[in-house]
């Protein structure tokens, strides 16, 4: 069998595997992607979650021996969900943005690319491969636009005529000489959806992420949440989905194709006041499955207390006192009281006031005063 008839074979095999599309791009240095970085860099714009070396971003002989081509593969996820309770006064709910609903993605890609290593490996025994999900060195992004998944979006996602944007992205780095595709136009056009619609104006011209102010990167995070971001997060609890909801390449996308990423709406769209009080054991039973856990439960924690407060939700009081008195970790206690003076109760006044004189932490202080600030600025109003 020569490479060209091989090629169609793996494309075949990788539909049968669940993989929805697939593409090949030459293994050449990102040069454009490099600039973007070192800008990116120099805005102070990065997540501080990506591999910070840019060679290695940029690179791929830097992380395989004389790479030749990589393959990149895309899953669609499923953006809307069946059967979701509304939240209601008494009984909030946070929401996960749609690319944690379900199986975790990294386990779901990284069994697909297995299998196709395997298969490569079958017909090509001395094949060198190298596979890569989300955390890896190189940029999903980059690779999947140079291998034709779909086009570099101003939302800066990767948008796939098929799935819009609701893909999950891996590559693979090989020395096999595959046929490249050719990436797509962009076909954003003159829409500017997302840029303008974005919560905190995250998205700058030109399809370039501040990630710092990026909703989506600020729920993950596990300090204070800086009080610029407090009232704009609403109930997401992890991630957001907003420059995506907008587009209007993803209309009627509803990409209900994998069983696997379909979301239960108890863990999808919990209710937030259980997760003020839930144990460490009971959060990895119910939430250890999606990519959204992966930090743990205390920045999930510190975003369903800022959801409490944006619906200003007068039961959840009692807790967040109890959570301002005993809690030891200083970013939930500050949070809470923080909180406290948003939704404003006579109970929480004087439960922050009693606050202010036991708490011995400059920074939950601070917040503490924050949230006796509110009561103030009610009264001059
Ligand atoms: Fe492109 Fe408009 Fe979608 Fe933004 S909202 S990614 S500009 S098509």
């Amino acid at each position: 069998m020569n490479l060209d008839q091989f090629q169609q074979q793996l494309v075949a095999y990788a539909s049968e595997i669940g993989i929805d599309k697939i593409g090949f791009a030459s293994a050449e240095p990102f040069f454009n992607l490099k600039h973007r970085l070192i800008r990116q860099q120099q805005l102070n714009f990065q997540s501080g979650f990506e591999e910070s070396d840019v060679e290695k971003r940029t690179r791929p002989e830097l992380l395989m021996e004389e790479p030749v081509s990589i393959i990149a593969i895309a899953i669609a996820y499923p953006s809307k969900m069946g059967g979701a309770k509304q939240g209601v006064k008494g009984a909030r709910r946070g929401i996960f943005s749609r690319s944690s609903w379900g199986q975790d993605y990294h386990s779901a890609l990284r069994e697909r690319l297995a299998l196709l290593e395997s298969f490569i490996a079958a017909h090509y025994p001395d094949a060198r491969m190298k596979s890569m999900v989300d955390t890896g060195e190189l940029s999903d992004r980059a690779v999947a636009e140079r291998a034709g998944i779909g086009w570099s979006a101003k939302n800066t996602n990767i948008i796939t005529p098929e799935f819009g944007s609701y893909v999950y992205l891996g590559e693979m780095i090989t020395n096999i000489p595959f046929e490249y595709d050719e990436p797509m136009e962009d076909q954003c056009g003159d829409c500017r959806l997302c840029i303008d619609t974005c919560p905190t104006g995250a998205i700058v011209e030109g399809g370039q992420l501040n990630a710092q102010r990026c909703i989506s990167f600020l729920t993950q995070t596990k300090g204070f949440l800086p009080d610029e971001f407090r009232s704009k997060i609403g109930n997401r609890i992890y991630g957001c989905d907003t420059c995506q909801t907008v587009c209007p390449k993803n209309k009627r996308k509803a990409n209900r194709i994998h069983p696997e990423f379909d979301p239960d709406p108890e863990i999808a769209k919990p209710l937030l006041e259980p997760l003020l009080t839930i144990s460490n054991r009971e959060f990895k039973e119910k939430f250890g499955h999606v990519s959204g856990s992966w930090r743990g439960k205390k920045p999930i924690q510190r975003n369903a207390i800022l959801a409490l407060a944006h619906f200003k939700e007068q039961s959840a009081v009692p807790t967040l006192i109890e959570l301002m008195n005993t809690d030891p970790r200083p970013v939930i206690r500050g949070t809470a009281a923080w909180a406290i003076g948003r939704i404003g109760t006579d109970e929480g006044r004087q439960a922050l006031e009693h606050a202010q004189q036991q708490e011995k932490d400059e920074e939950v202080l601070a917040e503490i005063a924050k949230g006796l600030a509110f009561f103030s600025a009610e009264t001059k109003g």
